[in-house]
C-alpha cells in the first residue's frame, strides 16, 4: 500500500503561494486506495481547517518533520512518498525513507517513480 504525503504551500493549488498539484489527485490517491495526507509546516489546526474548507478528508495530518510518526502509524504501507517545494521536504523525507519529489520534478505520467 502507498502512503502519499503532500506539502500545502508552494506544492497543492489551495496552498499559499499555491503550488500546481491539484486536489484531484487527493481523489485519486483515495481511489487507489492509497492512505494520503498532508505534511506541513503550517498548525495541524490551520491545516484541518484548510481541508474542511475544501470539503476533503485525509488520512492524516502532520508536519514534515514527523513524517517517521505518520510512517510508524501506518504499518501497512510499503511504499512512501512526499512531494514538497523546499528543501526541509527534502531533508525530512529523504532521512525518513521516503521517495521525495520536488513538486517541479514530480515524474512523468506512466515514468518510473510515477505516482500513479
Ligand atoms: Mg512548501
Amino acid at each position: 500500500m502507498v502512503l502519499l504525503s503532500l506539502d500545502i504551500d508552494g506544492t497543492m493549488e489551495v496552498g499559499d503561494p499555491p503550488g500546481w498539484i491539484p486536489l484531484e489527485w487527493i481523489h485519486r490517491a483515495k481511489a487507489k486506495g492509497y492512505v494520503v495526507g498532508s505534511a506541513s509546516d503550517r498548525t495541524k489546526t490551520d491545516q484541518r481547517l484548510l481541508w474542511e474548507r475544501h470539503g476533503i478528508e485525509l488520512d492524516f495530518i502532520d508536519h514534515k518533520h514527523k513524517l517517521d510518526e505518520v510512517k510508524a502509524r501506518f504499518p501497512e504501507t510499503t511504499r512512501w512518498i512526499h512531494i514538497g517545494d523546499g528543501e526541509a521536504d527534502a531533508l525530512y523525507a529523504t532521512k525518513h525513507g521516503f521517495e521525495f519529489h520536488f513538486v517541479d520534478a514530480v515524474p512523468e505520467e506512466g515514468s518510473p517513480g510515477w505516482i500513479f
